[in-house]
């Protein structure tokens, strides 16, 4: 009987587990510490965070906010940190996906002892996102839905004075984005989104505490760490862009098993042209929120739903921008019974 492979860390008892990213044989004890050990140095070498603030961590219920909430919650108290971390989550209307996934978050805000704060599209810009899918159908729904929620996160983080966000984005998410940035073309975008840190200029600032954590990794640990978290995907991903480029890198990895870590050192590397022109950032004439455009995303998109032209809104600034710009009246094209309005668009919004 050959013999048992033992962890290659503490040598003493049998190895449980190849580490994805190193290939190491380790015992439980040794992974979950090893993978602990990762995130403290990523926080450390980045200096992603200072003593006294207050951190708001995305947390949608699925394993990588989950694992960011527990480690961070873990390293703070193990490293003092000082941190004041709070959970903040989105209900983004997506029946049958995010009411469950956010059981799962509401389920952990008492095992972590964190507060939690929710924020709805509902409540924010009078949609919720099986609503917009009607309307716009089964494609370019997660167009709508990353733009409102990048908002969603920030207001909600503004109101609950959160001087950071820190999401549980992790390598095989940064190395889909610049796989997918680098097929469109998309320089500004392939500029900043292998970025540990993001924001200033106004911005809240945003983290990554998880870029370096192999998707494969963050299974295991949650597994090894017996963590609660939804796992469905959600009902409109299959029409994602995303998906080519996640079944890409799945591909890549198979014969390369580095493919990932390569592909996030790649988007670390890579130097823009001085003579490529990046967008300036100033802020929306009608919301106040960020934009490089005089009407920021989620005001044009908004727009083009309560027009009833939502694929208008879609694309490069184009005939919607322009007649929301001149000050064009609003078409009424909504169906009867239909609100013109969302609830809380317009006074509210413009308050943060
Ligand atoms: Fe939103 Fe698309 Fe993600 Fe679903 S898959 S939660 S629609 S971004």
């Amino acid at each position: 009987m050959p013999a048992p492979v033992l962890c290659a860390i503490c040598g003493a008892v049998r190895a449980a587990l190849r580490r994805p990213k190193t290939g190491q044989a380790l015992c439980r004890a040794c992974f979950v510490a090893a993978f602990e050990a990762e995130v403290h140095g990523t926080i450390v070498a980045a200096r992603l965070f200072r003593a006294g603030e207050t951190v708001a961590i995305g947390a949608s219920g699925g394993k990588d906010s989950t694992v960011l909430a527990h480690v961070l919650r873990l390293l703070n108290q193990r490293h003092g940190y000082g941190l004041r971390l709070l959970l903040l989550s989105v209900d983004e209307g997506i029946a049958g996906y995010r009411d469950d996934s956010l059981d799962a978050v509401r389920r952990n805000r008492g095992r972590l002892g964190l507060p939690l704060h929710v924020v709805s599209y509902q409540e924010l810009y009078g949609w919720s996102m099986d609503r917009i899918a009607r309307h716009v159908g089964p494609r370019n729904n997660c167009t709508f839905c990353g733009v409102f929620r990048r908002q969603a996160l920030d207001r909600g983080a503004a109101l609950l004075g959160a001087d950071k966000i820190a999401t549980g984005h992790n390598a095989d998410d940064v190395a889909e984005t610049v796989l997918m940035n680098f097929l469109r073309g998309d320089v500004g975008r392939l500029r900043r989104c292998a970025e540990i840190l993001t924001g200033g200029e106004g911005a809240l600032p945003r983290c990554k505490p998880l870029k370096h954590a192999y998707e494969k990794e963050i299974v295991l640990y949650a597994y090894f760490q017996g963590l609660d978290y939804f796992s469905t995907e959600c009902v409109y991903a299959p029409n994602a862009y995303r998906g080519h480029a996640r079944a890409l890198l799945k591909d890549l990895e198979a014969t390369r098993p580095s493919a990932v870590a390569d592909l996030v050192h790649s988007g670390e590397r890579l130097a823009v042209r001085e003579d490529v022109r990046m967008p300036t950032q100033g802020t929306c004439r009608q919301c106040g929120y960020l934009s490089s455009q005089p009407l920021c995303k989620a005001c044009v998109l908004l727009e083009g739903l309560n027009r009833g032209l939502p694929r208008l809104a879609i694309g490069k600034p184009g005939r919607l921008q322009k007649a929301l710009l001149d000050g064009e009246k609003p078409e009424t094209s909504l169906r009867e019974g239909e609100d013109s309005r969302p609830a809380s668009q317009g006074s509210k919004i413009l308050d943060f």
